[in-house]
């Protein structure tokens, strides 16, 4: 049995703040705002990860009217989202991932995103992949006013016993 997830996220750039996507800390005047540290890429994974095993979103699961979520290291909520598939009696097969920005260039920085995303994940290097786009200086992403990522998993069920136990799950939650 296979499940199919998509995350999307984006935040807003601005002066003064640390740029941080898949955990990789990037060296650039301008980083991205939000409640946690704003990594757009972990929200992402995040979110496509919740959705894989139908349970909602970043919000529903860490609220950013929680002051404990305040100025987060996402890999909390990557950590919390894995978990809840791994205990679901699902692993990630490969993640597919697609970050938009138009600067700064992420090409040196993909391979740093793409080692730390497959550690987060205990998967091998070769199942997580990371592409960069640019914005083509049109819209939001092209002005440089924010950074977003698009994220597609797949899952798989470890055995047929688990996946039993995934569907008796649906009922309560
Ligand atoms: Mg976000």
């Amino acid at each position: 049995m296979f499940r199919v997830g998509s995350g999307h996220d984006t935040h807003r750039l601005a002066d003064g703040y640390p740029l941080i996507l898949g955990g990789v800390t990037i060296d650039h005047p301008q980083g991205l705002v939000g409640h946690s540290d704003a990594d757009a890429v972990l929200h992402a994974v995040t979110d496509a990860l919740l959705g894989a095993v139908g349970q909602g979103d970043i919000g529903d699961a860490f609220p950013d009217t929680d002051p404990q979520w305040k100025g987060a290291d996402s890999r909390i909520f990557l950590r919390g989202a894995l978990d809840r598939v791994n205990r679901l009696g699902w692993r990630v097969v490969n993640l597919d991932v697609t970050v938009f920005a138009q600067r700064p260039k992420l090409g040196p920085v993909k391979a740093a995103m793409k080692a730390n995303l497959a550690e987060l994940l205990g998967v091998p290097a070769d199942c997580v992949n990371v592409k960069a786009k640019t914005g083509e200086s049109v819209g939001h992403i092209g002005r440089g006013e924010a950074i977003g990522c698009h994220v597609v998993v797949l899952i798989q069920s470890f055995t047929a016993e688990s996946a039993e136990g995934v569907e008796e799950n649906r009922g309560s939650n």
